[in-house]
């Protein structure tokens, strides 16, 4: 049992215990600890988003994307909210001011026109101005306009019931649970007259991470158990498809599908999106320039065609507050760039995959197993950390490129934290091996095999080494040197297996009939020593009288019936009495075995005794 303690295996089964245990305990805190948990996957989620960023950041410095031409961000922006409070003397602006920017764009066939605005009822509101509005938004069928939705109570304001051609039909193949998250039970609209018009209508609703980041929107959500679109997702799907889409599929691979089109959503719904640049990288034309270019068409050369144009219009301006952080680095965003960017992702077929769990999994274990690589296979320990440093920076690039180039999100937290922590386990394991590995060593050069005494070598060095201690500190020490009697022919009689299993329990009781401080040596052959250290000629033949009697009255077992009797010469000798080097000393002891022989054998015997 003893030998167990000290086996390897013992060590690493109390490791494996241990982390067993911790991990157990680790577990259960977690189970019952909700907080915490969040807490945890919160920290990584944020993390890993934070990655996002600084990639997204990164690849509009390096790659520096080309947004689409034909998207026009129509901003009322600082100065245009300036000049229409001078010109109409209020925010919001009279609605009928909306119905003759309409007619205006509409003369040079736009694409489309969406509005990321609600027509807040200005304060003079007049039953006409609101007319001309909705007759405008229903003169023509490219018009989109925005509703939110939210889960307000029903006492703030009335769920509505939404026209039916508002909501699209869902075909949904596969595991994405849009339900879960995106169920809302009320409805914000300024005008609802619009919504029984033929105007088409979308959401605007955005959707922030817990950081308060826009990375993701869900281009497809429920209302009162309906499905409702995204307002850039219905003016996006009519571009793509020539006409209103009303049915989406998505497919068994979590794609939602326009045409050839394959937009990859994640587990919730969402499609996340893919930036161009800082806020104001669309075309950008402010709404008071086309205001002047309304009033004087005639005389403008260089005003706004919007000839296949998609305009988006919305509020830009810093004073109205519609501002939205976004991942590029220190940015805010209006809403309707926001719009912009979800237009350009779907004409660019641009959006960010994220990768599923499995090729997560396999990453990390590659990563893991590299890292175990690196670190046993470094000859040191500063080659393993710059090594393992490298080989982390290596994954670092290619995240940043697997997004650059393929537009998919391969994790980077996770991976980065499994290459530290198995670099530290690979560490700490390689040094365990090691020092097993001295120790063992360490053992066969001392110690013999078939005894388990120390071997010769030792004993020569130990012997050296208690001369000089002794002469140093004024002691005394004392050798002893057994001979087993008549082993050539136990051997005969029995063979050499039992006389080796005879030289193990012979040593046993030499073991067992010394102090732990003595040393009992294989001196070679069936010959043994021991080196008494701080004991005097006298103890040293008591020693050896007990040693003599406990081997004469053992039972020896030759094999597992039978058993027999042996008996041992001894020969002491004592420094500095008997001699002052290893020689005189050994030579000393050999004289007294030598007389132990010729006088019968089974006893201890002195040099001097004649
Ligand atoms: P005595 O010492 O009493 O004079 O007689 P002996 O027969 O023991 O004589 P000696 O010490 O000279 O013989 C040593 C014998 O011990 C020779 C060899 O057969 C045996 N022997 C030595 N080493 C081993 C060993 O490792 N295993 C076994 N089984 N026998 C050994
Ligand atoms: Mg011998
Ligand atoms: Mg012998």
């Amino acid at each position: 049992m003893k030998k167990f303690f000290n086996t390897k295996w013992f060590t690493l089964a109390t490791y494996l215990l241990l982390l067993s245990a911790i991990s157990l305990i680790g577990f259960i805190f977690l189970q019952n600890n909700q907080t915490l948990k969040n807490v945890i996957v919160s920290f990584f989620e944020v993390a890993e988003n934070r990655t996002f960023d600084y990639r997204q950041t990164l690849k509009i410095v390096h790659k520096q994307p080309v947004p689409n031409k034909d998207i026009v961000v129509l901003a009322i922006d600082d100065a245009s909210l300036e000049y229409l409070w001078d010109k109409y003397g209020e925010w919001p602006i009279p609605r009928n001011v909306y119905a003759d920017i309409i007619n205006y764009i509409e003369k040079d066939k736009p694409q489309s026109i969406i509005f990321d605005l609600l027509f807040i009822k200005s304060i003079r509101a007049t039953k006409d101005a609101d007319n001309a509005l909705i007759s405008a938004l229903n003169k023509y069928n490219n018009i989109y306009v925005g509703m939110n939705f939210d889960n307000l109570p029903s006492d703030v304001r009335l769920p509505i019931n939404l026209p039916e051609r508002l909501s699209v039909e869902l075909k949904n193949n596969s595991n994405v649970d849009i339900k879960s998250k995106y169920s809302y039970s009320n409805c914000r609209t300024i005008l609802s007259e619009l919504l029984n018009g033929n105007v088409k209508v979308g959401l605007t609703n955005v959707i922030r991470n817990s950081d308060g980041i826009i990375r993701r929107v869900a281009p497809i959500v429920y209302y009162k158990d309906k499905t409702y679109p995204y307002l850039a997702f219905v003016a996006g799907s009519k571009y793509l498809e020539g006409t209103d889409v009303k049915e989406f599929t998505i497919d068994s691979s979590k794609n939602i599908n326009i045409q050839d089109l394959k937009m990859p959503l994640n587990k919730n719904g969402e499609l996340i999106l893919n930036w161009y640049g800082v806020s104001g990288t669309h075309l950008n034309y402010p709404m008071y320039k086309l205001i002047n270019d309304m009033e004087n068409r005639a005389l403008k050369a260089d005003r706004m065609n919007f000839k296949d144009k998609i305009v988006i219009i919305g509020t830009t301006a810093t004073a109205l507050h519609d501002t939205k952080s976004v991942p590029i680095q220190d940015n805010v965003y209006p809403g309707v760039e926001v719009h912009a960017t979800f237009f350009n992702n779907m004409l660019d077929n641009n959006f960010i995959k994220q990768a599923e769990p499995g090729i997560n999994i396999v990453i990390v274990l590659s990563l893991i197993l590299m890292t175990i690589l690196i670190v046993m296979y470094s000859s040191s320990t500063i080659f393993a950390l710059l090594s393992t440093i490298l080989f982390a920076i290596a994954y670092l690039f290619m995240s940043y490129y697997t997004m650059e180039l393929f537009n998919l999100w391969i994790p980077v937290v996770i991976p980065m934290m499994s290459i530290i922590v198995t670099f530290a386990l690979t560490f700490i394991a390689k040094y365990l091996i090691k020092s097993k590995d001295f120790e063992y060593q360490y053992k066969l050069a001392t110690i013999d095999g078939l005894t388990e005494l120390y071997n010769h070598r030792y004993f020569q060095d130990m012997l050296r080494q208690q001369i000089e201690l002794s002469r140093r500190y004024e002691q005394k020490f004392s050798l002893i040197i057994i001979d087993i009697d008549f082993f050539k022919k136990f051997n005969d009689t029995y063979g050499h297996q039992s006389g080796d299993a005879v030289l193990k329990q012979v040593a046993q009781t030499l073991k067992k009939n010394s102090r732990t401080t003595d040393y009992v040596c294989r001196y070679g052959g069936e010959e043994m020593s021991i080196l008494l250290p701080n004991t005097s000629a006298e103890e040293a033949i008591f020693n050896a009288k007990r040693i003599n009697k406990a081997v004469e009255e053992r039972d020896f077992q030759i094999d597992s019936t039978q058993t027999s009797k042996v008996t041992i010469s001894i020969g002491v000798s004592t420094f500095p009495d008997n001699g002052e080097t290893p020689q005189d000393l050994i030579e000393y002891a050999d004289k007294g075995l030598y007389y132990a022989k010729e006088h019968g054998r089974n006893q201890v015997g002195l040099a001097n005794q004649e």
